[in-house]
């Protein structure tokens, strides 16, 4: 029968790799060790073929059964007589090495010869120093010329855990040695295919080991438990933070606890005592590699980042779910291969983690020094396995030890993780909030210049509403509503108000002879010349086509002056064109409000005498009178004229 163990999950795996092999010859072998009645005379006495050990009652497991004495069965098939027939020939030697066979096919045979030298039975319990060995058996004979071997102990992994003589997770040979009496050992240790096989037993007093192992059991606790509260926190952590490799590691804790639960042989001792099965070990191996696999990949984040190196993962991955299918199948060919595969890719995420680290991943540094210690802890207890060091409790529980460093440091790189993480999503959130401000900023500004464009587009719009686009004073409109107001206002303070109607006296000649842009030219300078006579409170607007209109607050005879002032000032006005100069007249009709005329009613009046201007002979001012036979009181041609007939119509 074989074992393998190279830490976990090196060791894990070496370990599965060993069993499946060992399956191969285990029906066989289960069938070869003799029965005592295989027995025969040896030559020469027991005690001399090899050393003996004094046993003084006070046994605490640093008494070794020792290595002087040991013959490799290769093939597996030995019985006792066989055993014996190799102890006479000679063939029990000197195990070389520091109490390892090193991987080997076959079983290993170890004698040893135990002395009572107290004068009281003394009760031993002789441990296998290892949890994994397919099948041990112990055969117990009498030092005396014709030894009489019978079977003390015959112990299986397959077999139910209540069948052991002691409940020990490893495998323990209870013995009775009377007072004086010296007892000869065949010890019998599976290793069909390759695998390691340590012969040297540790002897203790039944009160020994059950301490020791209560010891051992506390320190296994220990590291349970860390790694069962570090899952549990992880667990905590990813439902705060929704982040998935959190939970992931979550996963990875709890596979964990159950591979080197059923690994150390707790599974078998405590949860599944019948029928254990190789393959049980198999599965858990492959699941806890498989978490394994999947935490580094959302930790290392290799899809994003190394998407080459990614592709080792997914194949681990791959390879992982191949043996735990065909553990589950029990197709031991394929798993062989997946195993031997899942040794050679196991480093990979070392180096993945210092491609990380190098690429910048502070925490991906702090997980490559989390597996190393990992990959450390294995590599030691290879070298026992190997032979090269001494078993020893250290050594033995390296790789879960390791293991356990292995989950706190990367739950310290977590935690890196996390703070890192915390930090991003604040100065995320800080420049959110920023860039928010900044847009703000910027909205209320281009909301402003909107608003002030708009503003002046319609102080524009009101202004052209109210303007005549030609001469720029106000449109008819504008003037009925400025002059409505100019009236009202006037008439409440009880001041005088008259109204100026004007017509350019034949326009339309203007026109006709020099162009419809003189005759422009003419209605602008008609309205320049006006407005720069009148006074800014003065209400003046063009009516429509050559007819304009102004409001003044003057009394009757002020405004009559004013018109006839302005008119002369109009028939001043000279424009250029290419024939010479071109001057033109206007005719004024006036109206003034006597009581509460409207603007409606005073341009109907005011329209009224500059009709009777025109028929009068044009360029004068016409006043409307309210006497109903003497019509509109008109002023001459010229300004002599004019300025007559204003003394002759002042009244007296
Ligand atoms: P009257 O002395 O009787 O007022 O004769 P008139 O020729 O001035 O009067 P009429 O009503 O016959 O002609 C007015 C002309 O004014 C007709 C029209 O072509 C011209 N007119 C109206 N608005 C404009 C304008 O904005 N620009 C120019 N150039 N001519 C205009
Ligand atoms: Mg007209
Ligand atoms: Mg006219």
């Amino acid at each position: 029968m074989s074992r393998l163990r190279c830490g976990f999950p090196l060791g894990f795996i070496a370990l599965v790799w060993g069993l499946l092999c060992a399956q191969v010859h285990a029906g066989v072998s289960a069938e070869a060790a003799g029965e005592n009645t295989q027995n025969f005379a040896l030559t020469a006495p027991l005690h001399t073929y090899a050393e003996v050990i004094d046993i003084d009652g006070a046994e605490d497991g640093s008494k070794r059964t020792g290595q002087a004495a040991v013959w490799h069965d290769t093939s597996g098939q030995a019985d006792l007589s066989a055993a014996l027939r190799a102890l006479q020939a000679g063939d029990f030697r000197p195990l070389p090495g520091a109490g390892s066979t090193g991987m080997q096919k076959g079983s290993y045979w170890s004698f040893f010869v135990l002395h009572n030298s107290t004068d009281a039975p003394v009760p031993l319990h002789l441990e296998y120093v290892d949890h994994q060995l397919i099948r041990l058996q112990a055969f117990e004979s009498p030092v005396r010329a014709a030894p009489d071997f019978a079977e003390v102990a015959n112990l299986a992994m397959g077999e139910s855990f209540a069948m052991r003589p002691v409940f020990h997770n490893r495998f323990v040979v209870p013995v009775e040695l009377e007072p004086g009496a010296s007892e000869a050992f065949l010890i019998r240790l599976d290793s069909e295919e390759a695998g390691f096989v340590f012969p040297s037993m540790r002897i203790w007093t039944p009160d020994a080991l059950s301490q020791s192992h209560t010891a051992e059991t506390a320190v296994l606790s220990f590291l349970f438990g860390g790694v069962t509260l570090i899952s549990l926190f992880s667990l905590i952590v990813g439902l705060t933070t929704r982040e998935s490799s959190f939970f992931a590691y979550f996963v990875y804790g709890l596979s964990k606890i159950a591979a080197w639960g059923t690994i150390l042989g707790f599974t078998h001792q405590y949860l599944l005592r019948d029928g254990f099965h190789w393959s049980y070990m198999s599965a858990a191996g492959a699941v806890s590699i498989l978490c394994g696999v999947i935490f580094d990949r959302l930790f290392l984040q290799t899809r994003k980042y190394t998407p080459r190196l990614d592709l080792v993962l997914i194949l681990m991955m791959v390879n992982a779910a191949v043996l735990l299918g065909s553990a589950l199948l029990q197709i031991k060919a394929l798993a062989l291969i997946s195993i031997t595969l899942a040794l050679l890719l196991y480093p990979a995420s070392t180096v993945i983690a210092i491609v990380r680290w190098r690429q910048g991943s502070s925490e991906a540094a702090v997980f490559a020094v989390g597996w190393t210690l990992l990959l450390a802890g294995l590599f030691f207890q290879a070298l026992r396995d190997l032979g090269y060091v001494e078993h020893n409790l250290v050594n033995y529980y390296l790789p879960p030890l390791s293991s356990f460093i292995e989950m706190v440091t990367i739950m310290a790189a977590m935690g890196m993780k996390l703070r890192r993480l915390r930090l991003q999503g604040l100065e995320s959130e800080r420049q959110y909030r920023r860039h928010l401000e900044q847009s703000k900023v910027k909205l209320e500004g281009l909301v402003r210049a909107r608003t002030e464009e708009l503003e002046k587009a319609k102080q524009q719009a009101e202004l052209e509403a109210r303007t005549d686009p030609l001469t720029g004073i106000r449109n008819r409109r504008s003037f009925l509503a400025d002059a409505g107001l100019c009236i009202k206002r006037a008439q409440r303070k009880g001041e005088p108000v008259s109204l100026l109607m004007f017509d350019i006296d034949h326009f339309k000649s203007i026109n006709d002879n020099h162009g419809h842009g003189i005759g422009d030219e003419a209605l602008r300078q008609f309205s320049v010349t006006i407005q720069q006579k009148i006074r800014e409170t003065d209400v003046f607007g063009r009516l429509g086509g050559e007819e304009f209109a102004l409001l003044i607050t003057e009394t009757r005879p002020d405004s009559l002056h004013t018109a006839e002032r302005l008119r002369d000032n109009i028939a001043q006005i000279r424009l250029d064109c290419p024939v010479g100069s071109v001057q033109f007249t206007s005719s004024i009709g006036v109206a003034h409000a006597t009581q509460d005329e409207s603007v409606e009613q005073l341009l109907r009046q005011a329209d009224h005498a500059l009709y009777c201007a025109k028929e009068r002979g044009r360029n004068m001012v016409v006043e409307y009178t309210a006497e109903p036979n003497a019509s509109e009181r008109g002023l001459p041609l010229s300004e002599s004229q004019h300025v007559d007939m204003l003394s002759s119509l002042e009244p007296a």
